[in-house]
């Protein structure tokens, strides 16, 4: 990271100097840690600087800006922040996690996009702190003068793809709506040109904050994404561990809360896990880790980023990321605990529909693809056990004991049916629970991936709403593709999870 010092290394959010209300919100959170553009660009807004900073989606950019900027407003019935931003999707996901930010400052948010009724949203944009809003309505709104508005922080929220769907006019036009006096900061993913040249037009000596270093990885570990709503990443954790059956794995969650609750949820499910999160003492993370490394202790870590760094176990089959990373270097760190020691390793991702374009964003930094996949039915991991348990019983070696049970039954009853009610026995152990499916099909998650690629420009009133869970109709057919547009698709055995044992 260029600009990530060892100085800021060990900065807590409780060093900012944010509002009670603001810190409040934080920790109710659960952020504990700061991500790196954080711990770069927080400090340097509250310090009243305009601020242009490359970051990536899911970099954590929006508490980024969005904290500091809430904890330096008034709440005075004004509009005092406007962010601007390329797609409607993200304008209610930034409104979304501002709000959950601002609820207890009493900062209310509006959401401004193209294709709905103008009233609603102006009588929202007269109650808010913070609006945010695409910049095709956002023009219309002040052009026509249905709305004026005195903003003492400008957001530019992916400024790079608000370039890309030729929105530079539009951006231009509504600054000349804007206060002269303002703080502007400008978040970018990319810096070309025509961004810098930007950037000299609407900031004044911006501080400048890079969060972009890339990494590769290794190619021993094979990398799997799954897309899955937020409610069934639960389901599908436990769906996926049951049909890859891992021998020791790390599953990697975003906050000491998330790490604490799966912890319990799982370990109500029978996994024998164990939790990994900086709050914990040093000498009881090293008791975890050491029993993390026996040949059969603790099979599973339930962790945070930061209490996995430098976790070095040689035998982890699997790698989980229950959340994505924050940036494309602690994917790398992350799915690099296993395939260690020249053995192979799998890397499986749970991604939200909305974070597709991340795990896009991903694959380039890290120069890799991902094999999209589609959870695995009920019938499918039972299907997958019931062969291995022909195989097993078929390898099993006859003990004395075993045949002197077989008599003992032949007294009362035949030998097939003893031989069923032996196979019945090991059946109801190893059943399959849960609900048959779980996770986006493989038709569905292209229609995610090409929107999220090709048709980043619905501002404009096209936008279909958005899609969540759809029908699930024939699209769960397992096979893997690049993800990529123009790619062929190949067919894949359905049936067999894969074996690191
Ligand atoms: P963003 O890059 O703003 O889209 O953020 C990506 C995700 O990370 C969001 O779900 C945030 O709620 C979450 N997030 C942001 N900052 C932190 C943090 N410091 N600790 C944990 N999660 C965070």
């Amino acid at each position: 990271m260029e600009t990530n010092t060892t100085e800021t290394n060990n900065i807590k959010f409780r060093d900012f100097d944010l509002k009670p209300e603001i810190q409040a919100a934080v920790q109710e959170a659960g952020f504990v840690e700061p991500s790196p553009v954080q711990k770069e660009a927080i400090p340097l807004i509250l310090e009243g600087n305009d601020v242009i900073a490359q970051a990536q989606t899911g970099t954590g950019k929006t508490a980024a800006f969005g904290l500091p900027m809430m904890s330096m407003m008034e709440g005075n019935g004004e509009v005092e922040g406007l962010v601007i931003v390329p797609t409607r999707e993200l304008a209610m996901q930034v409104s979304d996690e501002l709000f959950r930010f601002g609820k207890n400052a009493g900062l209310k948010t509006a959401t401004v996009y193209g294709g709905t009724p103008y009233g609603k949203q102006i009588d929202r944009i007269k109650q808010a702190s913070i609006v945010v809003a695409t910049p095709g309505r956002l023009q219309d709104l002040l052009k026509s003068g249905k709305i004026k508005i005195n903003p003492k922080f400008v957001v530019l929220d992916e400024a790079d793809e608000m370039l890309d769907m030729g929105f530079l006019d539009e951006i231009k036009n509504i600054f000349t709506y804007l206060p002269k006096e303002r703080q502007t900061l400008m978040f970018s993913a990319t810096m070309p040109p025509a961004i810098r040249k930007l950037a000299e037009d609407i900031l004044k000596d911006p501080k400048r904050v890079s969060i972009t270093k890339k990494e590769s990885t290794n190619t021993s570990i094979l990398q799997y994404y799954y897309v899955v709503p937020e409610y069934e990443k639960d389901d599908a954790l436990i769906r996926l561990i049951d049909y890859k059956n891992p021998t020791k794995s790390i599953v990697f969650c975003r906050t000491k809360k998330d790490v604490d609750r799966l912890a319990s949820h799982m370990t109500a499910q029978g996994f024998k896990v164990s939790s990994l999160h900086g709050d914990m003492e040093q000498k009881q993370r090293e008791t975890t880790i050491k029993g993390f490394k026996k040949p059969h202790g603790i099979e599973m870590l339930i962790a945070t980023d930061v209490a996995a760094r430098g976790l070095d176990v040689n035998d982890v089959t699997h790698v989980f990321n229950y959340a994505l990373p924050f940036d494309s270097e602690s994917y790398v760190h992350r799915i690099g605990r296993t395939g260690r020691g020249g053995k192979t390793g799998e890397a499986i991702t749970l991604v939200s529909p909305n974070e597709l374009r991340t795990i896009k964003r991903i694959e380039k930094d890290v120069g890799t693809k991902m094999i999209s996949d589609v959870i695995p039915t009920r019938i499918e991991v039972q299907n997958s056990r019931a062969n291995e348990l022909v195989n097993k019983i078929a390898n099993t070696k006859i003990t004395p004991e075993a045949i002197e049970l077989v008599k003992t039954l032949q007294h009362d009853l035949d030998i097939v049916t003893i031989a069923h009610l032996l196979a019945s026995m090991i059946q109801s152990d190893n059943a399959v629970k849960g609900k048959d499916n779980i996770g986006l099909g493989l038709e569905e998650i292209e229609l995610l991936i090409e929107r999220a690629m090709q048709n980043r420009g619905n501002d404009r009133g096209r936008g279909g709403p958005r899609r969540r869970n759809g029908g699930r109709g024939n699209s769960r057919n397992r096979s893997s593709y690049g993800g990529n547009r123009g790619r062929g698709r190949d067919s894949r055995n359905g049936g067999q999870g894969s074996k690191h044992k």
